[in-house]
Parts: structure tokens; sequence; C-alpha cells
């Protein structure tokens, strides 16, 4: 733990102080386009985005911190993945430095503030880097149980569930910044009762609560990443809502897999909220059951053991237009922790690679969809509302099997611990359009 984490430390920009989440203590990485500007790297801070090229002209940085401001200053945050973490701690440090309330250069910075800090909001968002690949993993074992018991499948889990950290490879193309409307997709589906598939819109869409991880520094094609050494690939973290047609889905899977289910759209949020500003928040993996197998040697680092998971809960929610039109704002539908995965992203990273498979910087993982043990933190619409066999009942009189056009699916995140400030990871939204 260094000064960037004291809780004490404050931040001359006032809306940064108690703000839920972006207080001085996270500082999250992003791409962003100022009012008329084209896309660049900024650092979230308050209501405000520091925008880096303008800092690096102002001549605020040197050294290390020089370094990574001049990689992560670009339209694509890729070059600042690549460093690795010292240069971005270094930079981390002096980000903190300069805007703490008591640094020793505030007054030179407060005056650069006009150019410096745009106001988020008047600010345009983007996907913060240009992603090679994206992979989506299943490391929500009660998502993965929920599955089974659905399909009637005793026991609910695949035989290989607690030996390998499943995963499929996804599609790198659509993944798009919170706030980008999703359109429902078409596809070939099988309707209840029909003996033959037919074409048309997805009639069962359904979001998935999880987390996104970005990786930095790669590896070599052929050269695995051990266990012990996977959380250093590891950048930071988003949301990501892997949204999904489950009529399409069902149809096409067996035997490759999902395809045209889940590569229409993934939404993320766009800020990479370090691994230096989550350090506060690791804890220990859940112990596993005493039944549960022990992973094999490659998957297992008892350091990763001790502090590989995260205590950052994670909500989604959902309002529909009726509720924008009332103004009650959106209702959640489940509330879960990122700590019910049942693998590290260590193990991910390290199963990942264990065949020699490259990643590179940029490169992007999914956790699988979170869900609690109990149904208030069901993380999809096949979970919550049973494959749409028990719909919900929303507030607004409402019912919801699965999404419905207009309706917008928001997933939030808080890292809270006592004695420590709170982060937040900013917002995952997407609204359908037909
Ligand atoms: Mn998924």
């Amino acid at each position: 733990m260094d000064e960037t984490l004291d809780p004490a430390r404050r931040s001359w920009v006032a809306t940064a102080n108690d703000h839920p989440e972006f207080p001085i203590q996270n500082l999250p990485f992003g791409v962003f386009s100022p009012p008329g500007g084209a896309p660049r790297g900024g650092v979230a801070i308050g209501g405000r985005i520091l925008d880096l090229g303008a800092a690096l002209d102002a001549g605020l940085f040197s050294g290390e911190a020089e370094r990574a401001a001049a990689a992560a200053a670009g339209p694509v945050l890729n070059p600042l993945m690549a460093l690795g973490a010292g240069p971005r701690a270094a930079l981390r440090r002096r980000l903190s430095g300069l805007l703490a309330a008591d640094g020793a250069e505030r007054a030179r910075v407060e005056r650069l503030a006009p150019r410096l800090l745009p106001a988020r909001a008047e600010c345009t968002l983007h996907v913060p880097a240009a992603i090679g690949d994206y992979t989506d993993f299943f490391a929500g074992i009660h998502h993965a149980s929920n599955s089974g018991k659905r399909i009637g499948r005793e026991p609910p889990l695949m035989p290989n569930y607690k030996h390998v950290p499943v995963a499929y490879h996804s599609r790198a193309s659509s993944v798009v910044v919170s706030g980008t409307p999703v359109r429902r997709p078409a596809g070939q589906r099988v309707r209840a009762g029909a003996g033959a598939p037919s074409f048309g819109p997805c009639e069962r869409l359904d979001f998935e609560l999880e987390l996104g991880a970005w990786i930095g520094p790669g590896n070599a094609l052929g050269e695995p990443v051990p266990v012990g050494r996977a959380a250093g690939h590891v950048v930071g973290l988003c949301l990501l809502n892997d949204w999904s047609a489950r009529d399409i889905q069902r149809w096409e899977m067996p035997p490759l897999g999902p395809f045209n289910a889940k590569n229409f759209a993934t939404t993320i949020s766009p800020w990479v909220v370090t691994v230096e500003a989550l350090a506060p928040f690791r804890q220990a993996q859940r112990p596993r059951p005493a039944d549960d197998p022990r992973p094999l040697p490659y998957l297992w680092d008892d350091g990763d053991q001790r502090e590989g998971a995260f205590d950052v809960a994670i909500e989604a929610l959902i309002e529909t237009a009726a509720m924008r039109e009332r103004g009650t704002g959106p209702h959640r539908l489940a509330l879960s922790n990122v700590n019910h995965l049942y693998w590290t992203l260590a193990q991910m990273v390290a199963h990942h690679t264990c065949g020699g498979c490259n990643l590179r910087p940029g490169d992007l993982f999914g956790s699988g969809t979170i869900s609690a043990p109990e149904r208030s933190g069901f993380g999809s619409f096949a979970e919550l509302s049973d494959e749409g066999r028990t719909p919900l009942a929303l507030p607004t009189g409402e019912q919801r099997s699965f999404l419905e056009d207009g309706d917008e699916l928001v997933l939030r995140a808080a890292a809270r611990r006592p004695g420590c400030v709170s982060i937040g990871f900013g917002e995952c939204r997407g609204r359908i359009v037909p």
C-alpha cells in the first residue's frame, strides 16, 4: 500500500472528495473525446477527466511517469497496457501527487485546470483499447450450476468444471462502450412447439453480469505464463455485459459452443480500474469445499489463493421505458460479488496460455456470469425467470422474462472496505432497440 491509497488524501478537484466512484484513490484510465476533440487518454477524477496529453504538454511528468503518460495519451491504451506495472504505478503516484489537495505543485496545476480537466459529462467515452482478442470464461460457479439445473443435468456441473477454467473465444469486433444502443439480433431458432428452425428477431434476449479483465503485458507464442506470475499480466478491471440470445444459443450451441448468440454485442464500462487501485480490496480465494478436487499444479499458487480474489459488489439494474417515463429510476435485478468466482484471474491467464497461446496487451477477458448463490444475486434473466417459466414482477406492474425493446440494462460495481475509501467502476449501460 502506498500514498496513493491513503484514505486521508483529498483532492483540490472538489468533486473528487467523497465521490462514490472516482475519488483520488481510484484514478482509472480511459479514452475520451472532449467536445469537438479527438479521442485521447485520460484519468477520471471526480466529475472531471484529466487529459494526459495536455498534462504532458504542460511538462508535468518526468522519468517513468512521463514514459507511461506518453503511452496512455493516445487514442487507445494498448501502449500503456504493454508497459507493465512499474511505469503504470509511477504515473499513478505522480497523478495522485498532482491532484492532491496538499500537493507541492497544486498552485501550478490548478492554474492549468481549465484545459487540463474537462467535465466528464461533456466528454464522450470510448472503448479504451484496440481489443485483439476477447475470451469469455465461465467462472461463476452458481451461474454454471443454475444452467445445469435448468436443463435437468444431475449433477448440474459438467464433470470438467472444477478442473478446467472453461471458456470460449468470443468476438472482439462487437465490444462496445457503455451507452451504445444494442440492436436486437435476428437469427435461427426453434420456437416452442415448432419442429423446425425459423429465422427472425431473438425472442429471449438476455444480459450477463460479468467482470472484464484487461490484459497488460503479453507472453510470447509457445511460452505459457506460470500461475504465480499470471496476476502481473492483468492491468485492471471493468464491467462487462455479455448480451446473450438464449433462443439462438440453445439451437446453435452443439457441438462447438456459442456463436451468433453472443457475437452481436458485448458492452463494457469505459474505465480501466487498475489493480493498483484495487489492491485494498483483494482477498483470499474462497476455500474449495473439502470434496472438490485440488486443481492441477499449473493452476495452483499459494500466493494467488491468499490474495487472488476481489471483494467487489456488483449489481444489475433494469430501466424500462415506463420507468423512464415515470422517472422512478432503474430497478435492481441482482446484487452479487466478484468473490463468487470459482477461478482467479491468475488461474484464467495460466490456463489460457498453458498450451502456448499468446496473450497481447489490450486483450479482454470476461469472467463469466457472476451469480450469487441466492436468487437475489442471479446475474441473468435465464436464471431470474427460470428460462421464462417464472416472469419477474417489476415495481411498475410490468413483467419480464427477458429483455424487451426499450429496456435499458445497467451494471454497476463498488469496492468497499472499512478504513478504505470506496471506489467504483462507472456504468456499463445499454438500451435494446428493435
Ligand atoms: Mn458470458
